[in-house]
């Protein structure tokens, strides 16, 4: 098997126990010779320090670590400052998006992805190396294929490096993705992201927000399990199938959402021979 580049994203700790937490799970994953981290930004701004700090924690043990990044409610004064300070910190990877919407808020001004990426540019040249967001079987505001595909390319227009994708258990949505990106002559690399299976409520939950298709046979079949080690044992063989099905197709790399747990990603890596 190919052994690709590969990235881990953690989500920001709120509490002193969730960051040791995050840091054990970094520590385990190590051992895999990841390209770099990235940790998740709260929507709205929530997890600001939580995100720096343990960016500037994982990039002083050596990691290329990376923060999301969003405008949320916030101005560009306190983006700017925020971009900065990562710079200050010799931080050289973002990932750039518009954000979750964050409950109990109201409806902040929307400020996209495309416009934030821009902002990167025209604040800090090309100091960093911007990840944005893509959806093989596309966002769940996208009007059409097209308009998703449009959205995308401003994206990359506006000086985006590379994409990240929303996690999907569909290989042939991804290939199709790519197909058109490459027919909008999107030319950067579309890494695949991938979300471990262990537990059919979360991922139900999580699927149902983010607009990622989680297709009835799989469903049905991690329903049947009653015993939590078999439904981990299944869900790492099916995902391990789709790791080797994007290495073979041509994937440029793969990214794993780790929700902060170690051994998940770390079972599909050993089974793929990383
Ligand atoms: P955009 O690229 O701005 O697109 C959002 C929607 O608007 C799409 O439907 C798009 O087609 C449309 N659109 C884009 N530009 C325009 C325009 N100019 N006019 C009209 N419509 C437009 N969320 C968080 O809160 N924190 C995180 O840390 C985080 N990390 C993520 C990491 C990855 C790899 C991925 C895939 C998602 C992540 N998300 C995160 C979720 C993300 O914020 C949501 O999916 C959000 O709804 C869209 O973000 P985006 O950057 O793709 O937005």
């Amino acid at each position: 098997m190919t052994i690709l580049p590969i990235s881990f994203e953690f989500s920001a700790p709120k509490t002193e126990a969730a960051a040791s937490g995050l840091r054990r799970a970094h520590d385990r994953l190590n051992r895999f010779k990841h390209e770099f981290v990235s940790v998740t930004y709260g929507a709205g701004g929530s997890t600001r320090d939580g995100t720096m700090d343990t960016v500037i924690a994982l990039s002083q043990e050596g990691a290329s670590a990376a923060p999301h990044l969003s405008f949320g409610g916030d101005n560009s004064e306190t983006i700017g400052e925020l971009l900065t300070a990562y710079r200050d910190a010799g931080i050289r990877r973002i990932v750039a998006l518009r954000g979750d919407r964050q409950s109990g808020l109201g409806t902040p001004k929307i400020v996209h992805a495309s416009e934030l990426v821009r902002f990167i540019r025209d604040t800090t040249g090309d100091w960093f190396h911007i990840e944005v967001a893509a959806y093989p079987e596309i966002h769940p505001e996208s009007k059409s294929v097209s308009s998703e595909i449009a959205f995308f390319k401003e994206k990359v227009d506006a000086g985006a490096n590379g994409a990240i994708t929303q996690y999907f258990y569909s290989a042939e949505a991804y290939f199709r993705f790519l197909e058109e990106s490459a027919k909008a002559h999107i030319r950067i690399p579309i890494v695949p992201g991938i979300m471990p299976i262990t537990n059919l409520t979360g991922l139900q939950r999580f699927s149902q927000i983010c607009g990622a298709d989680l297709p009835r046979w799989l469903v049905k079949r991690l329903e049947d399990f009653d015993d939590d080690d078999a439904l981990k044992d299944f869900g790492a063989e099916v995902v391990t199938r789709l790791c080797e099905q994007l290495i073979q197709g041509g994937a440029p790399a793969l990214h794993f959402y780790t929700l902060n747990q170690s051994k998940p990603s770390a079972r599909i890596l050993d089974n793929l021979g990383f």
